[in-house]
């Protein structure tokens, strides 16, 4: 099959296709997403992985053990859990200690035809949902994980620092909770797309630091973390959306002194991704920038990592 492989470099070529195990599902591609973390992978975010990259997919399952999946049309859930860890017995799959992660840790992503995942990572995606709306159930998993962890209701000051495309699906979480939301970011056609849909934004360079009960930085670099210590009240509750490639030096001096609430935010739950994309007529399809075929891939990815593209699909 054709593959979209990193070893130190970028490259399509021909693969062995995957085989399935017990258990696991075979799954066609249809469509792939190209996130931040691959170009962070890229970068070196990931030390020493090297394999087929790519987490956010669509497809349809050709092969499993449980009959009823043939056939569906599917996303899947990128943790692959031991099951038998201290974490996994608390059903805590996402930080099981020996997961390995779909395109990211030891195992072969969805930059190609085919991909093989375990049975309970794989969830039927219902009709009512678009092609285009289902492929952000991942990005849009991990955005609502925020507010599975942070209380944050109508009277929340928030601000959300970073307009990616991450940071505009946190958007369109956090407005369904009837907070007072702010979006900060550097890139003005990015923030018309959340003001078009009726939020506050404001253009870093214009921005004068005002107190939030809640601030979360989406913006993946320094100056979106050294803002938010700024921007948040005492006894208020950072939270952190981004990895970031570089490590940084600050002063957590802010952290103590306000007595500030860290919270580190990852991946969350595909039910209920899936559910809100039911209960939600969001034009979340605007934020596809691009499509292209696997085989225009490193174009695909010169495009994506240009600041003022959103997303941009592989159309396997
Ligand atoms: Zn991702
Ligand atoms: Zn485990």
């Amino acid at each position: 099959m054709r593959a979209l492989v990193f070893d130190k470099k970028l490259e399509v070529k021909d693969v062995e296709n995957p085989v399935r195990q017990k258990g696991e599902a075979l799954i066609k591609v249809s469509i792939a997403g190209i996130c931040n973390t691959d170009h962070e992978i890229i970068k070196g975010y990931v030390p020493g992985f090297s394999g087929i990259l790519g987490h956010e997919f669509l497809g349809v399952v050709e092969e499993s053990d449980d009959k009823d999946l043939v056939g569906k049309r599917v996303a899947g859930e990128i943790n692959l859990a031991c099951g038998a860890c201290e974490f996994c017995r608390k059903g805590l799959g996402r930080h099981c200690s020996n997961r390995s992660v779909l395109g990211i840790i030891n195992k072969n992503g969805a930059f190609a035809e085919y991909l093989t995942l375990p049975e309970p990572n794989v969830f039927a995606i219902p009709d009512s949902i678009p092609d285009t709306h289902a492929i952000f159930v991942e990005p849009l998993a991990a955005a609502l994980e925020i507010i599975e962890q942070v209380n944050i209701a109508p009277e929340h000051k928030v601000l959300l620092i970073g307009d990616g495309k991450l940071a505009l699906l946190i958007a369109f979480v956090l407005k369904t909770t009837g907070c007072g939301l702010t979006v900060l970011g550097k890139h003005r056609e990015k923030l018309d797309f959340a003001r078009d849909y009726g939020m506050a934004t404001v253009l870093f360079d214009d921005f004068t630091p005002a107190l939030h009960d809640i601030v979360i930085e989406a913006s993946g670099n320094r100056s979106g973390f050294m803002t938010a210590l700024d921007s948040v009240k005492p006894r208020g509750t950072i939270v952190l959306k981004s990895t970031y490639a570089e490590p940084f030096a600050f002063n957590p001096f802010q952290i103590v002194v306000n007595e500030l609430t860290v919270v580190g935010s990852r991946c969350g739950r595909f039910e209920d991704a899936i559910r809100f994309l039911q209960s939600h007529r969001l034009p979340i399809d605007r934020l596809i920038s691009a499509e292209f075929g696997l085989d225009e891939a490193e174009k695909a990815f010169a495009l994506s990592a240009r600041p003022d593209t959103l997303k941009v699909l592989l159309k396997i």
